[in-house]
């Protein structure tokens, strides 16, 4: 009877047949996107393994550069450094204690001006010192950060 297909739930049966089959094909079209992705996010990967080499290659070529400047900054500070005390010596005192003081409170003992203004404070310079200051007739300080003016 159902090889003849008049058996009593054989429409059923076709049904839940085509059912199944619809399901199989979801699953598989499922699987197939699934398998495109994948294969995708290979590529994908390995394009950024490649890329990674160059990156990590220029790195060590970077720092080998960086090694090579080293040592000689590193000798030039050690020598300025050995130089440093002879040159402080050198220095008015009326301006040691100042310097010091700067030095302190680790703010920077020349300053650079612009538009009468302390490029390191912000602060407004009055302009007869920045005449001054640039006609080299006086030495000025900043009245906001007391770093001495730059011409
Ligand atoms: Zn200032």
């Amino acid at each position: 009877m159902i090889d003849t297909g008049t058996a009593p739930d054989y429409a059923a049966a076709e049904k839940q047949l085509g059912q199944v089959l619809e399901i199989v094909d979801r699953l598989e079209t499922a699987a197939l996107e699934l398998m495109e992705s994948i294969e995708a996010a290979d590529l994908a990967r390995a394009g950024a393994q490649r890329e990674f080499e160059v990156l990590k290659q220029g790195l060590t070529v970077a720092r080998a550069a960086l090694g090579a400047r080293d040592a000689p900054i590193r000798a030039e500070l050690t020598d300025l450094l050995g130089r440093r005390p002879a040159a402080a010596d050198g220095v008015p005192v009326d301006y040691r204690s100042p310097y010091a003081y700067q030095r302190q409170r680790k703010r920077p003992a020349l300053v650079n001006t612009r538009e009468q203004m302390c490029q390191t404070c912000q602060t407004r310079i009055p302009g007869q010192r920045i005449v001054e200051t640039t006609l080299a007739r006086a030495v000025h300080t900043c009245p906001g950060c007391a770093g001495w003016l730059l011409p």
